[in-house]
């Protein structure tokens, strides 16, 4: 099977085919950087790093986009509160927010956009759909006319008059119509603008989206990812925004993950600092996050608790010892090994590219990464009972190893492996230039030698005939 997705837009799982062949524009929404990210943004940050690292494990090249929401009401709170300013506080938690998601194993996006950076596309943007007659400037406002576009809830599977019944009429003088929304919002005297035809002012929350993906993918997306609540109303605003200015689709493939909770709840704000990323990364290992949010379909909801993560932190233990048996083996046995295949070598390749299969069929079927995490588990058993064979031959070992970093590749739930050991020659050089750097009276050079070799576990000792050394 070909790699499945299951489409938001169809409500069905369908054959990915993206619009260029070999290649995705993969765009997901980003941060409103005026906090630190609590464990619940970590789940589609964990979920799509991995969605980007199996479409480029299957060849594909990724242009893969996330935004930083660097000004809107929430950054000019927060701003005012501190006493601080919009683009200090941006910078602060974009500094924190690179940290976290480095923290937590997710590679850099290729590109990580800022509203402040693409305010002429946004204006243009803005601009195009008010001559097209698809927005009005309003007392210094500027609003999109949702009743032009028909398709208007078509993510969501709503309909304007249901729509309509939502927001409950708050009379708003400055709209045509209750479920216009703000493209470009005038200034408040003391806030942050930018110059535009309207006045000064600053984005509404969903154009900057519309107008990053077109700047940075063109007009069609492959796949538009987010958290499930942004179906509505901000990627149905955004697909109003962008198809009706283009007449293309926004997206072919539309991407939502399942909330988390804990302990079974809605996470609410009154939880406080506990549930910050870099707060659980103190007592959590990154690989047991990701294992959690990982153990569940991501379409699904997904329960956090103590005991969970103690569980997921036992199943990436049992991952890595995998592993580190495996190497050790593998260390003990290289120098030694007959150069004839044993004769159930075959055999257990074939397993091998079996798993490797299986593996590939439960991630193509819609990503699913619970089965493959146990597809990964039956590797483990295959490798464990390998282990306990009185002789380990390289070939296989090496096979074992290479299908573990492929599973890896994907999932990343093994912790990066331990230094290597310094080899022999390289600490009888060290020992020499500490010799010299003490007879030239460079002390400093020798302790710092001392040091470097210390941490690595190798131990030194003087006696008559000159310096010995030891492995800890
Ligand atoms: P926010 O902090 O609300 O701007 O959210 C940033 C991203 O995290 C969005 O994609 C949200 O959908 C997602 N998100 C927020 N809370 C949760 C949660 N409890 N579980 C899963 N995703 C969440
Ligand atoms: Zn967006």
């Amino acid at each position: 099977m070909t790699l499945h997705i299951y489409n938001t837009m169809s409500r069905k799982s369908e054959p990915f085919v993206p619009l260029t062949p070999g290649k995705v524009n993969m765009y997901v929404c980003g941060p409103t950087v005026y906090d630190y990210i609590h464990i619940g943004n970590a789940r589609p940050l964990i979920f799509f790093d991995v969605v980007r690292r199996y479409l480029e494990y299957l060849g594909y090249s990724v242009n893969f986009i996330v935004n930083f929401t660097d000004v809107d009401d929430k950054m000019i709170r927060k701003a005012e509160q501190l006493g601080s300013t919009v683009p200090e506080i941006a910078e602060t938690y974009i500094g924190a927010y690179v940290e976290d998601r480095d923290s937590l194993g997710a590679k850099a996006p290729t590109v990580t956009p800022r509203v402040t950076d693409t305010m002429p596309e946004i204006i243009a943007f803005v601009a195009d759909l008010v001559d097209k007659g698809l927005a009005y400037e309003s007392g210094g406002d500027v609003y999109f006319r949702t009743g032009r576009f028909p398709d208007y809830g078509k993510l969501s599977h709503k309909n304007l008059d249901e729509l309509q019944y939502g927001i409950r009429v708050e009379v708003d003088k400055r709209k045509e119509n209750p479920q216009d929304f703000v493209l470009w919002k005038g200034a408040k005297p003391g806030e942050i603008y930018w110059p535009s035809p309207w006045g000064d002012g600053r984005p509404g929350w969903h154009i900057e989206c519309s107008a990053m993906a077109l700047r940075y993918a063109g007009e069609t997306l492959d796949i538009h990812g987010g958290g499930q609540d942004l179906q509505f109303p901000h990627h149905e605003c955004e697909i109003a925004q962008s198809e009706s200015l283009t007449g293309k689709p926004l997206a072919r493939y539309w991407m939502h993950n399942g909330f988390l909770n804990i302990d079974n709840e809605k996470m609410s704000k009154s939880l406080g600092n506990g549930v910050k990323v870099r707060e659980i990364l103190k007592r959590t290992s990154a690989q047991a996050i990701r294992y959690l949010m990982l153990s569940a379909h991501y379409r699904n909801p997904l329960n956090y608790s103590d005991e969970i993560v103690r569980q997921a932190e036992n199943s990436v233990e049992r991952l890595a010892n995998c592993r580190d048996n495996l190497k050790h083996r593998l260390a003990a046995v290289a120098k030694d090994m007959p150069a004839v295949p044993a004769e159930d070598d075959a055999e257990i390749t074939a397993r091998l590219e079996a798993l490797k299969q299986e593996f590939e069929a439960r991630m193509n079927d819609d990503f699913g990464t619970p089965d493959a995490i146990t597809v990964w588990f039956k590797l483990v058993s295959e490798a464990n009972a390998y282990l306990q064979r009185p002789v380990a031959r390289e070939n296989v070992l090496r096979e074992l190893l290479d299908r573990m970093a492929e599973m890896d590749g994907v999932l990343g739930l093994l912790p990066p492996e331990a230094e290597a050991e310094l080899p022999d020659e390289e600490i009888d050089a060290l020992i020499a230039e500490r010799a010299e750097a003490r007879r030239s009276r460079n002390f400093a050079r020798a302790d710092e030698i001392r040091d470097l070799l210390a941490e690595r576990g190798i131990l030194l000792e003087d006696t008559p005939q000159g310096i010995r050394w030891k492995r800890k």
